[in-house]
């Protein structure tokens, strides 16, 4: 019987390893996602100021170009003024030509603000360029560190699946009935230790009879209180195979 508590223990073990080596796959294509959605934020920050940028310039242009029509006009009401007839025509084209000029004053101070303002643009495009390939090339590390911790985790899950395997088989198969009933009805947890006279799962102080009982291995024991398997482990005893502690 011994030999069976103690295979049964290191069953526990290994699915238990197993279970968490899973939920670490598991957790993968999530950690990828924010990976890349970060490439992507840093990518439309970086669109997101060049159309600003871009949009900025345009504005300018036309600007430009109403200066350049202005300045048209007013040099052919200046070339008009030495055609007119009369004083009260003469006035008139006069006050045009001023209000042409105040225009394109109006105008060239609005285009000198706005190449002011495209030099604040342009250097905010080069730092959101220069700030997303820096996180390209974080994400790109990244992805390779998760790719070969991916790959660890998949080589000691191989490992633990084998391992589980050579240990069920030695199994008799009511024993690991037992055992997986428990453990469907106890999240995975059908083994353990028991822990100074308590059981190691639900911490329930054990009956002194139990705990020579659990002690001496000869018999199946489970806790009154949540009927899982107990089993007796010396302390400090070896550490559980197929998992050598959490990563990161
Ligand atoms: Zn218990």
């Amino acid at each position: 019987m011994r030999r069976i508590l103690e295979n049964l223990f290191r069953v526990q073990e290994l699915d238990s390893a197993i279970r968490d080596l899973e939920e670490r796959l598991a957790g993968v294509p999530a950690d990828l996602a924010a990976i890349d959605s970060g490439v992507e934020a840093a990518d439309r920050e970086l669109s997101r100021i060049r159309e600003k940028r871009q949009a900025q310039e345009k504005s300018r242009r036309a600007l430009e170009q109403q200066v350049e029509d202005a300045g048209q006009a007013v040099k052919k009401h200046q070339r008009q003024v030495y055609e007119v007839k009369t004083n009260k025509e003469y006035t008139a084209m006069l006050h045009e030509i001023e209000g042409g000029k105040r225009r394109v004053s109006e105008l060239e101070e609005r285009i000198l603000a706005m190449m002011e303002e495209a030099e604040g643009l342009a250097e905010a495009e080069r730092l959101a360029a220069l700030a997303a390939e820096e996180v390209r090339r974080e994400a790109e590390a990244k992805r390779c560190r998760l790719q070969s911790r991916s790959g660890e985790i998949e080589s000691k899950l191989a490992g633990a699946t084998a391992g589980r395997q050579a240990v069920l088989d030695e199994l008799p198969p009511d024993i690991l009935a037992v055992y997986r009933r428990i453990s469907r009805g106890r999240n995975g947890l059908a083994v353990v230790p028991m822990v100074g006279g308590a059981c190691g799962g639900c911490f329930a102080n054990l009956p002194t009879k139990l705990t020579v009982e659990v002690h001496g291995m000869e018999e199946l024991i489970t806790c009154e209180a949540c009927g899982r398997i107990l089993v007796w482990k010396p302390e400090g005893g070896p550490a559980p195979a197929g998992e050598d502690g959490p990563e990161n």
